[in-house]
């Protein structure tokens, strides 16, 4: 049996990341990012974490898979990441590359107050 990493995010985490928007502009728009399920088996192969993504033109739901080589994969449901993925297999959606970028910085700087605000 192996313990969750310290810094993983825990079940109710709530991230609010800036993105390039749905509309044609690329405003940016903000983006939540909510933890749905987090096994507590992290690292075994299968789902390691799922996160809703609201804020754009339709939810999302971005899931990150460990493999049985130890990569972790990760899938987004919506149209950028399904249809591209297709042909470019490495591609990675804006909302996964926000999640990895945040969750990136989250490990170089443990102690940065990035979620879970109160309004
Ligand atoms: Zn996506």
């Amino acid at each position: 049996m192996v313990a969750p990493t310290p810094n993983s995010p825990s079940p109710r985490t709530v991230v609010t990341l800036i993105l390039p928007g749905p509309d044609c502009r690329r405003s940016p728009t903000r983006y939540r990012y909510r933890v749905r399920f987090r096994n507590p088996f992290m690292h075994q192969p299968g789902c390691v974490m799922t996160w809703d993504v609201l804020g754009g033109r339709d939810s999302y739901q971005i899931a990150a898979e460990r493999t049985t080589d130890e990569r972790l994969e990760w899938h987004c449901t919506c149209p950028d990441a399904v249809y591209r993925s297709a042909r470019q297999p490495h591609h990675r959606c804006k909302h996964v590359q926000g999640l990895l970028a945040w969750l990136h910085q989250r490990e170089t700087k443990p102690l940065a107050a990035t979620s879970s605000h109160n309004g």
